[in-house]
């Protein structure tokens, strides 16, 4: 299965995404994951992202898209792959849409994981982490309604959204729901 997961920052994204990688027993990719790890083993490609990191910025296209067509290029995305964070602009969507065309394949759906304004903000000075400023966060947010929202659009036909607010094992019971697993 070929599964995009979307969602405001502090909406249980990345938690939700590993659980389901594992019951649907195919990779998870997220970028954001990817990039920290480059920046904590100080790699070319960390010393770039960071600067963009750090103040909520989207890292450069090309740079984003290199490191998602190597990731998708290895064998344990063949049969599926959960993309977090990744795409997250109408122009990476069509780029990813061109790329899996390109090995004749589609996603079979795109998750949105939504959650009240509210709760995202407590949930995201809670966990606390290196590009939690409060400068970053209001700059992510602001790129999620500008960037990421007409994905929601770009995909339609491939949407299922779920609320984000409730246990964590209530959550991704409506996730395997939404995807008919
Ligand atoms: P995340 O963990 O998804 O919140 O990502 C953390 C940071 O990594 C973002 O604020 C961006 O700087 C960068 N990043 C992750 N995914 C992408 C992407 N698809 N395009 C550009 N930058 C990204």
């Amino acid at each position: 299965m070929r599964v995009l997961i979307v969602g405001p920052q502090g909406a249980g994204k990345g938690t939700q995404a590993a659980l389901l990688a594992d019951n649907l027993k195919i990779p998870h990719i997220s970028t954001g994951d990817i990039f920290r790890a480059n920046v904590t083993a100080g790699t070319e490609l960390g010393v770039l992202a960071k600067k963009y990191m750090d103040s909520g910025e989207l890292v450069p296209d090309e740079v984003t898209s290199a490191m998602v067509a190597a990731r998708l290029a290895e064998a344990d995305a063949g049969p599926g792959f959960l993309l977090d964070g990744f795409p997250r602009t109408v122009p990476q969507a069509e780029w990813l849409t061109d790329l899996l065309r390109s090995r004749g394949q589609q996603l079979d759906a795109v998750l949105l994981l939504d959650a009240p304004d509210d709760v995202l903000l407590e949930r995201m000075l809670a966990r606390g982490r290196a590009d939690d400023t409060v400068e970053a966060i209001s700059r992510r947010l602001a790129l999620y309604h500008s960037e990421t929202t007409p994905l929601l659009e770009h995909y339609a036909d491939k949407l299922v959204a779920i609320n984000g607010v409730g246990a964590v094992d209530e959550v991704q019971q409506r996730a395997l729901t939404a995807l008919d697993r």
